[in-house]
């Protein structure tokens, strides 16, 4: 049998309860096929990127164990996006959940549906905070450490929530 692979997810949304869309994200997570979530880190209060006038996001990162393949996994996620996006079609704009496939394993992907690791990965406090929190030691594949990443893209005004 094939070995688990060790992955990382990106949780963002600002829209319909932020925080319950991610909650209920993560508990979607637990359900995923051929995987196990091993931890979740706290939730994270964020501002918008680009356009300021939409609500702030709340974020948090997953990690879990998949013997799913990368497009595999990311139809996974996709599909999730599109249950929580479903209970509001009526509006337009931002969105209730996004999910990203941040890391998985020390693999480089480059296809046409998916960039891992994630390209903002790097350089987004909301994404390297959590993800911090629940694999401080990480080595990315190039072999650079997170912590570097944490120095240049300081905590600012990212709130980790209760
Ligand atoms: P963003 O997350 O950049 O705000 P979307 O969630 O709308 O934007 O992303 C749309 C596309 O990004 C998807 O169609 C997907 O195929 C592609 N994509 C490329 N790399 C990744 C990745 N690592 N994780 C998730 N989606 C990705
Ligand atoms: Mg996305």
């Amino acid at each position: 049998m094939a070995e688990a692979v060790h992955c990382f997810i990106g949780l963002g949304s600002n829209l319909d309860n932020p925080t319950d869309q991610v909650i209920q994200a993560l508990k979607e997570l637990q359900d995923l096929p051929d995987s196990t979530l091993l931890s979740c880190s706290s939730l994270y209060r964020s501002d918008p990127m680009g356009p300021q006038d939409q609500p702030d996001y709340i974020n948090a990162v997953a990690m879990l164990d998949t013997l799913l393949s990368p497009v595999a996994l990311l139809d996974q996620l996709q599909a999730l996006e599109q249950i929580h996006q479903r209970k509001r079609l009526q509006h337009w704009g931002p969105r209730t959940l996004d999910l990203d496939l941040l890391l998985y394993g020390n693999q480089l992907i480059s296809c046409e549906r998916l960039t891992v690791p994630h390209p903002g990965l790097t350089e987004r406090n909301f994404v390297l905070w959590p993800l911090a929190e629940i694999a401080p030691d990480l080595k990315f594949p190039d072999g650079s450490l997170i912590q570097t990443y944490l120095d240049q893209q300081p905590l600012g005004t990212l709130q980790r929530l209760p």
